[in-house]
C-alpha cells in the first residue's frame, strides 16, 4: 500500500480495484484460454473513460493525472495483463497522434481511440528487427498525392482488432511515422496465436504490399522522428508495464498468502514453515520495492523531472523482474496446483515472462540505465 496519495487518488484506486475484482479476475482465465478479450470489457473501459484516461474529456479521457494512471495500470495488471496492455497501447497511439500529428489527424483519430470506436495498434517491431528498432526495413516512397509503403511488421498487440496503425517506416532514408487505416488496399493482418503469455492481447503481423496512403497520413518525418515519436510512446507504455508488473506480482502474492494459510502439510499450514515464510518475505519485500520505484517514477513524470525517463526505465526493469521472480515463487509454493488449471498462478507466470520482453527487454534496459547514468551524472 502506498502512503501519501491524495484522497482523490485513494478513491480512484478503490474504484479501479472494484472494477478489477468484478470485471477482470472472474474472466481473465477464459480470455487467456480463448486468446481474445470480450468486446464487453472494452466497452466497459470506454464507458469508464479508462481506455486513454490521460486524454482530456472531449477526447474520451478524464484528464487523469499520471500518478493515478499508474494506480490504474497496477490494478488492471493485477486482474488481466492483456487488458492492461490494451490500455497502454491505446494511450501510446492516441498521445503520439495528439502530440506529433496535424490537427486533421488528431481530430480524426484521437477521440475515436479515446472512446473505443477505433482500436489502435503500435507498429514498430518487424520480423528481423526488434531491440534494434531504429533499423527497421519498412520503406515509404513519395508518389503523387501521398506515399507508398512496403514492409512487414510483427508482434503487434491488438493488431487483430485494430482499425488504425501508428506505423514506423523509412522515408528518404530518415525515420517517419504514419497513421495507416486497416482497410487500406495492400495491407493484410494475420493473427499470431499460441503465445506463452498475454495471450488475450490479440497479436498480429501486418504485411504492407505497396500500400498507398494520403499525404495527410504522415505524422512525423525527419532525423528526430524515432527519438520523439517512438521513444516517447515507448516511455508511456513502459510506465504502464512497470506498474502492471507490480499488479501482477501483487496477484501472485495474494494468491500465495491465501494458499499457504489454508494448505496443510506435516500437520500445519504451509505458512507455518519457516522456509515458506522466508519465501513470502522475499515476495512481500520485492513487491513493495517495485511499487515504490513506480511511484517515484510517477511523481517525477507528473513534475516533468528531467530524470523521469531514466526513473521509468529503472522502475520497469525492477518491476518486470519482480513479477517474474514472484510468479515463479508463487507457482513453487502452490506445488502441483501451481501448474494445474485450477489456480491463476500458472497464467501469472506466463504473463510475467512477457513483461521482461515488451517495451524494451531487460537486457536493453540494462544498457540504457547504465548509459543514461554514465552520461548525465
Ligand atoms: C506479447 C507481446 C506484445 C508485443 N506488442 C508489440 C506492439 O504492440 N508493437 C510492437 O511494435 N512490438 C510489440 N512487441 C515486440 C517487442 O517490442 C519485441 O519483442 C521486443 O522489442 C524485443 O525484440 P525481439 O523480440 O525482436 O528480440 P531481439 O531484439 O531479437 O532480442 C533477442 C534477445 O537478445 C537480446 N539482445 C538484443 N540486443 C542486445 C544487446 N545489444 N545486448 C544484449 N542483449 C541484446 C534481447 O534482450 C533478447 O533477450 C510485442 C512482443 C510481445 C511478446
Amino acid at each position: 500500500m502506498l502512503h501519501g496519495l491524495t484522497t482523490d487518488q485513494r478513491d480512484a484506486q478503490t474504484a479501479f480495484a472494484r472494477f478489477t475484482d468484478e470485471r477482470l479476475i472472474p474472466h481473465a482465465g477464459a480470455w487467456d484460454h480463448t486468446e481474445r478479450l470480450d468486446d464487453a470489457v472494452i466497452k466497459d473501459l470506454a464507458a469508464a473513460r479508462w481506455l486513454v484516461p490521460t486524454l482530456p474529456s472531449e477526447a474520451g479521457g478524464t484528464g487523469m493525472d499520471v500518478v493515478t494512471y499508474g494506480l490504474l495500470s497496477e490494478e488492471l495488471g493485477r486482474g488481466c495483463g492483456s487488458v492492461r496492455n490494451l490500455v497502454a497501447v491505446q494511450g501510446m497511439v492516441a498521445h503520439a497522434v495528439l502530440r506529433w500529428g496535424s490537427k486533421e489527424l488528431a481530430d480524426r483519430w484521437v477521440p475515436a481511440i479515446g472512446t473505443g470506436t477505433t482500436i489502435g495498434a503500435f507498429a514498430l517491431t518487424e520480423p528481423d528487427v526488434g531491440s534494434d528498432a531504429r533499423n527497421g526495413t519498412t520503406t515509404a516512397r513519395r508518389v503523387p498525392g501521398g506515399f507508398e509503403i512496403t514492409g512487414h511488421k510483427k508482434w503487434l498487440s491488438f493488431a487483430q482488432r485494430a482499425g488504425v496503425f501508428l506505423l514506423f517506416a523509412r522515408l528518404d532514408d530518415d525515420p517517419a511515422a504514419f497513421v495507416v487505416e486497416r482497410d487500406t488496399p495492400g495491407l493484410t493482418v494475420s493473427p499470431i496465436t499460441g503465445l506463452l503469455g498475454l495471450r488475450a492481447s490479440e497479436l498480429g503481423e501486418v504485411v504492407l504490399d505497396s500500400v498507398v496512403v494520403p499525404e495527410s497520413s504522415l505524422l512525423s518525418h525527419g532525423r528526430l522522428t524515432f527519438d520523439l515519436v517512438a521513444t516517447s510512446s515507448l516511455d508511456y507504455g513502459r510506465y504502464s508495464t512497470a506498474y502492471g508488473s507490480v499488479g501482477l506480482a501483487q496477484a501472485c502474492l495474494d494468491a500465495t498468502l491465501d494458499y499457504t494459510r489454508t494448505r496443510t502439510q506435516f500437520g500445519v499450514p504451509l505458512a507455518e514453515h519457516q522456509l515458506v515464510r522466508q519465501s513470502l518475505t522475499d515476495m512481500i519485500t520485492s513487491v513493495e520495492a517495485a511499487r515504490l520505484l513506480c511511484h517515484q517514477a510517477g511523481i517525477m513524470r507528473a513534475t516533468s523531472h528531467r530524470d523521469a525517463i531514466r526513473q521509468t526505465l529503472i522502475a520497469k526493469y525492477f518491476a518486470s523482474q519482480t513479477a517474474y521472480t514472484t510468479a515463479t515463487a508463487a507457482v513453487q509454493l502452490h506445488g502441483a496446483n501451481g501448474v494445474g488449471p485450477d489456480y491463476p498462478v500458472q497464467r501469472h507466470l506466463r504473463d510475467a515472462k512477457i513483461q521482461e520482453i515488451i517495451e524494451g527487454t531487460t537486457q536493453i534496459q540494462q544498457l540504457q540505465i547504465a548509459d543514461l547514468t554514465l552520461t548525465h551524472r
